[in-house]
């Protein structure tokens, strides 16, 4: 799997699996485990959790994919902004920990913005990378101007919105992160709702690239973020079937031809926007 580095000289994989939604119903959690196991078979080792997802659930449900093999897992959490206070945040890391089963998380990420001070977050996130709880911290949902404040403090990279439908990112903030050596994390790279996932896959532009390349149009929608420099790329699937695709999304080369084909269904950010957030 490519991987990119973060500040701290860590690397992190390009293409991991999202887990929004999972361990919401216990009589589907075998079934989310054995698509995140296979994600692993397939080298998606990058698994992005937060205690918020079925209220610690799919947690546990990344547990049990990786029983007895913890060790090949890049595992990503992220805290509560009501839990992100200097102490509270360490007491809601062991929770995630004893659910996750595991000593330590690898990235562990403000899930959005609360009223807790960030320079508070952020001396909790470093306490926990001393002990050893975390290995790296992060932010998520955070804008440009949020970026410029946390700058200088360790940050390892900044989870948003962002996919073919949704480039305001491309403006600034994207920018902003490459100069920085920073990955960007793209979440909802397929749309998580119905009927914004359909408006997006069945844009006519989209469709015809996916066709020369003998691919699905979710395929090209994550190639296209995987050639985008400096971003990591984390579509959820339940569906065995998806997960297969997810990952050979990663061996899809896209040329200049589609390229300019999906700017034009898909027009890049001509002005400054405020980030799109789910
Ligand atoms: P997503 O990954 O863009 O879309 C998930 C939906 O797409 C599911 O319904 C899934 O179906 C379907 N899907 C997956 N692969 C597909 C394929 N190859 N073809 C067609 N459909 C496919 O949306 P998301 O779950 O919102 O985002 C991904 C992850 O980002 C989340 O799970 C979460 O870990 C993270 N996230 C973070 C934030 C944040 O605030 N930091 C917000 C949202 C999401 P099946 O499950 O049935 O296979």
């Amino acid at each position: 799997m490519r991987t990119l580095a973060m500040p701290s000289g860590r690397s992190i994989p390009v293409l991991g699996q999202g887990t929004w939604g999972m361990g919401e119903d216990p009589g589907r959690k075998r079934q989310e485990a054995d698509a995140l196991r296979l994600g692993m078979d397939l080298g998606m080792t990058l698994i992005d959790t937060a205690e918020m997802y079925g209220e610690g659930g799919a947690e546990e449900v990344v547990a049990a994919a990786l029983a007895g093999r913890r060790d090949q897992a890049f595992i990503v959490s992220k805290v509560y902004p009501h839990n992100a206070g200097r102490r509270a945040v360490q007491a809601a890391c062991e929770r995630s920990l004893a659910r996750l089963g595991t000593g330590h998380i690898d990235l562990y990420l403000l899930h959005w913005r609360g009223s807790v001070p960030l320079a508070e977050t952020l001396e909790g996130f470093e306490a926990l990378r001393k002990a050893g709880k975390i290995l790296d911290y992060g932010v998520s949902n955070f804008d440009v101007d949020d970026m410029r404040e946390a700058a200088g403090a360790g940050v390892a990279v900044n989870q948003v919105l962002y996919n073919l439908a949704r480039r305001g990112v491309e403006w600034d903030l994207l920018p902003w992160c490459r100069k920085h050596g920073m990955p960007l994390m793209a979440y909802s790279p397929l749309e998580s709702s119905a009927a914004e996932q359909a408006a997006l896959l069945g844009t006519p532009g989209l469709m015809r690239v996916a066709e020369r390349h003998n691919a699905s149009a979710a395929q090209i929608a994550l190639a296209w973020l995987l050639h985008q420099e400096g971003v990591v790329v984390i579509p959820k699937a339940v569906s065995l079937r998806h997960v297969r695709e997810n990952r050979a999304a990663l061996d899809i080369v896209l040329n200049a031809e589609d390229i300019a084909e999906l700017d034009a269904a898909f027009p890049p950010p001509r002005r400054a926007t405020p980030l799109d957030m789910r």
